[in-house]
């Protein structure tokens, strides 16, 4: 049995992408391990959030992870700023991650944009946080799409470089959970930039509780290129848009790339994208719905969200406080 983290920002609600690429695997992942699923408010205020806002978003997904399949009696579903163990171990990585180190992330590069000077020093320090998160807990197997691999491998260089400085094995080797075809889903408006929570573009992500107009429209709108489909997974290369939603497709009717296209190949985009409509209607019309029933009672997530955060301190204080205690302090109480 092994030990699962894995964590999703409340910026915004919960995608399409998100689903393929990481909660969905969280659900499989539940079988047989240890699942600390995580709504990670204190990443989300690394670019400013609406209070109102943060709080409602962060019961929705908590809600929607719980309508897609986590089991709250199973896995332990919390909100990160809950268990502070998250915090004072992210301090003690601010102070082992070099500088060198955290300039060549890529996701602060796209997330700050020209004005660097202007953002967050918690955004250039969003991924010290993100190792804490994780081995906080000593999980070892990681769940999340393609984007934070990197981030994944500097929580094991921040691992390492710890246990080298203190003369330690405390920490253990992370292993990325990043899963094939569905690893990277594509924004609907620009298939070089990956579907995000925080992109300005609402058309441009399939939000998991968007009603069946809403993602009819989106889909219909999504961009294309003006050749028909190939008949071919090798010739959608140059053609990312045409890839992504063949890659969405063939995730969600759970065939291959090859599959789809003999079913749709050598005709335009429309055939495809009303059946791509239809599967995706059928997968998020039960999770839409479960979802409003769990947040019609906000109090009740309330008390998972709070339960499950006494089994995850009741997991990290006593790791946390041996990194404290290895680094030199004094025990606290
Ligand atoms: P934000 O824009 O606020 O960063 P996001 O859409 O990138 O939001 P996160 O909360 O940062 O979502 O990430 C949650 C999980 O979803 C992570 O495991 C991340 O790797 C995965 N993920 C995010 N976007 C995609 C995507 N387009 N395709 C596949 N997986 C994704
Ligand atoms: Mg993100």
């Amino acid at each position: 049995m092994a030990r699962i983290f894995s964590g999703i920002q409340p910026t915004g609600i919960a995608h399409l992408g998100n689903y393929l690429g990481a909660i969905q695997n969280w659900v499989a992942l539940q079988e047989g391990n240890e699942g600390i699923y995580c709504l990670v408010d204190l990443h989300a205020i690394t670019v400013w959030q609406d209070p109102h806002a943060l709080r409602a978003q962060t019961r929705t997904n908590a809600a929607l992870l719980m309508a897609c399949g986590i089991d709250p009696s199973r896995s332990i579903l919390f909100h990160q700023s809950a268990v502070h163990a998250h915090a004072r171990l992210a301090w003690i990585f601010n102070c082992v991650a070099r500088f060198g180190w955290l300039n060549r992330m890529t996701q602060f590069k796209d997330k700050a944009g020209k004005d660097r000077e202007a953002v967050s020093t918690g955004l250039f320090v969003y991924p010290n946080l993100m190792a804490a998160d994780i081995l906080a807990y000593h999980a070892t197997e990681v769940p999340v799409g393609d984007d934070q691999s990197q981030h994944l491998e500097l929580a094991n260089d921040i691992a390492q470089k710890f246990n080298h400085d203190y003369e330690t094995e405390f920490f253990p080797v992370i292993h990325p959970r990043i899963i094939g075809g569905t690893a990277r889903i594509m924004s609907l408006r620009d298939g070089a930039k990956k579907m995000s929570k925080s992109d300005t573009s609402d058309q441009s992500r399939i939000n998991l509780t968007d009603d069946n107009d809403t993602i009819a429209q989106k889909i219909r709108r999504a961009k294309t290129d003006p050749a028909d489909l190939p008949d071919h997974p090798e010739k959608l290369e140059g053609r990312p848009e045409a890839r992504n939603l063949v890659g969405i497709f063939a995730a969600l009717a759970d065939i291959t790339q090859a599959e789809v296209l003999r079913l749709h190949g050598n005709q335009g985009f429309g055939h495809l994208k009303e059946q791509l409509t239809a599967l995706v209607v059928e997968k998020l019309t039960p999770i839409r719905e479960e979802t409003n029933r769990l947040a019609a009672d906000p109090t009740h997530i309330d008390t998972i969200l709070q339960q499950g955060a006494a089994r995850a301190a009741a997991i990290a204080n006593p790791i946390v406080a041996e990194a404290e205690r290895l680094v030199g302090m004094l025990p606290a109480a």
